[in-house]
């Protein structure tokens, strides 16, 4: 699935184009296969993917900015209720 968060590819937080990584908002073994089936991912450049300090996977307030805007893309085309059932909480 293409993601629906982002169509051009480079740094969805520093718009670098160059070596990027394709990061899925929802992760963890459940949530990754969800987020492919719908398109919740984007590219990041190694630093924001996975640098200790400003990387998402160890940023708390990036992961969540990029888990609300997923979020409200997925309710554009979905519904609120069908967002819970896949995902377990909302963001919002
Ligand atoms: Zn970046
Ligand atoms: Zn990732």
């Amino acid at each position: 699935m293409k993601s629906i968060v982002q169509s051009e590819k480079r740094c969805y937080v520093c718009d670098v184009y160059g070596y990027l990584e394709e990061h899925h908002i929802f992760h963890g073994t459940a949530n990754r296969k969800k987020s492919e089936k719908h398109g919740l991912k984007v590219y990041l450049c190694y630093l924001h993917h996975r640098d200790n300090v400003i990387g998402v996977h160890f940023n708390k307030e990036l992961d969540l900015a990029l888990k609300k805007k997923a979020q409200e893309i997925f309710e554009k085309q979905h519904s609120r209720e069908e967002f819970m059932q896949e995902f377990g909480k909302s963001y919002l």
